[in-house]
């Protein structure tokens, strides 16, 4: 490991002595292409501290593939996992072509013995009828990143020479919305745009009926920090969607929240203690931590594990995939004394990075996810005291 790893890494081999068993992987972000055709603002593969991309391959070549599918059917194999999901990634996988996408879900199915559901997430710039009909031959699910109104989206997910990609998308939604392809339409991802009003911007999404909406909060961290006002923003599309007279869609981040709050168990990384049980398989095929730890600084996603070389299980035992499978154990003290710890979880882990110490602080957004789960746990709990006799 390279000097620049924080100072705060777990020693996993003490962990496994005091009974620690890891959590086997059930997601894998396979990234078949690693260029973009978009040049976003905030992009955290292209735009912030780590520039590995510069050194890797455009198209993930087939020999990566297979021994992918063959390193996962290992796994799955070893610890009798009844399913997994593959999201196909990148840069934008699109790129990569419809042939390669096709291909990569048939050897994943051929060689993984368990059901494999495949996704992929998308600008949808490139989206079109013969794309959507491969994508339909092979039950490959479409998530569509998209900022709300078109003036979000195209104030940050601009072409390279600086027009807006909102019409382009818009148009590949349209399409996938076509009721040939709606069975595919996995739902849309919305990088929360400050500037612009948090109802306008959920029912702007509305507008492209989607299942599910994930809002995210923007990269940050302790060393580069966000703007405020995630917490109020956030706030407010809650209370849209919560009191609306009928659910039009999902959105995740409420419903684990509110699912949380009730005793639950989380599904996602951004709350909650569950271990993180996702792997990143980078197109040269390095076994990566979550992509968006690349946005803490150069080569915090890498491992220095590949496909051709070590079992996933090997990955498993890594130091900082432990840490995000240990719940409180990875925890900065002053989340182990909050109130909303259950429900927090201390925030998403590349949010906890500071630079010199690591990641064992709480999320540099803290007053938001404070703003927002009290939020949240304070309506519920008025609408359960009202139903209780
Ligand atoms: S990040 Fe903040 S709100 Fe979350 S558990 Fe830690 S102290 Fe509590």
């Amino acid at each position: 490991m390279g000097a620049e790893w924080p100072t705060d890494l777990l020693d996993v081999d003490a962990l496994l002595a005091r009974g620690f068993r890891p959590v086997p992987f059930q997601q894998f972000v396979l990234k078949v292409h690693s260029r973009c055709d978009l040049s976003c603002e905030y992009c955290f593969v292209y735009a912030m501290a780590d520039q590995t991309w510069r050194s890797t391959a455009g198209r993930m070549p087939f020999t990566v593939l297979e021994k992918t599918a063959a390193r996962i059917a290992e796994h799955v194999e070893r610890h009798g996992l009844p399913r997994i999901d593959v999201t196909l990634h990148g840069g934008e996988p699109l790129l990569a072509g419809g042939e390669f996408l096709a291909t990569a879900a048939a050897t994943l199915r051929a060689r993984v013995p368990a059901p494999v559901t495949v996704g992929l997430q998308t600008n949808a710039v490139r989206l079109d009828e013969e794309l959507l009909t491969t994508f339909a031959e092979h039950d490959i699910r479409v998530g569509v990143s998209i900022d709300g109104p078109a003036e979000a989206h195209d104030a940050n997910r601009r072409f390279a020479d600086g027009r807006g990609s909102h019409a382009h998308t818009a148009k590949g939604l349209e399409l996938l919305r076509d009721k040939r392809f709606r069975h595919l339409y996995g739902g849309l991802l919305c990088v929360i745009p400050l500037d612009t009003d948090p109802v306008r911007t959920y029912d702007a999404l509305l507008d492209h009926e989607p299942p599910a909406i994930d809002l995210l909060l923007p990269h940050a961290n302790w060393t580069t920090p966000p703007r405020r006002g995630y917490g109020d923003w956030l706030a407010a599309v809650f209370d849209r969607w919560y009191d609306a007279p009928t659910r039009r869609t999902s959105i995740r981040l409420f419903e684990e929240i509110i699912n949380l709050f009730l005793g639950g168990s989380s599904r996602v990384e951004s709350v909650g203690l569950s271990p993180v049980a996702l792997l990143v398989v980078d197109t040269g095929g390095s076994f990566e931590q979550v992509d968006s730890l690349r946005s803490a600084y150069h080569g915090a996603a890498r491992t220095g594990l590949n496909v051709f070389d070590d079992s996933m299980d090997t990955a498993l035992a890594h130091p900082a995939i432990a840490a995000r499978q240990i719940g409180t154990r990875a925890l900065a003290d002053a989340c182990l004394s909050c109130d909303i710890l259950d429900i927090c979880g201390g925030g998403y882990y590349p949010h906890r990075y500071r630079e010199g110490i690591g990641f064992r602080n709480p999320s540099v957004y803290c007053p938001d996810l404070t703003r927002l789960i009290k939020h949240v746990a304070g309506r519920v709990h008025a609408d359960l005291r009202r139903i209780q006799p």
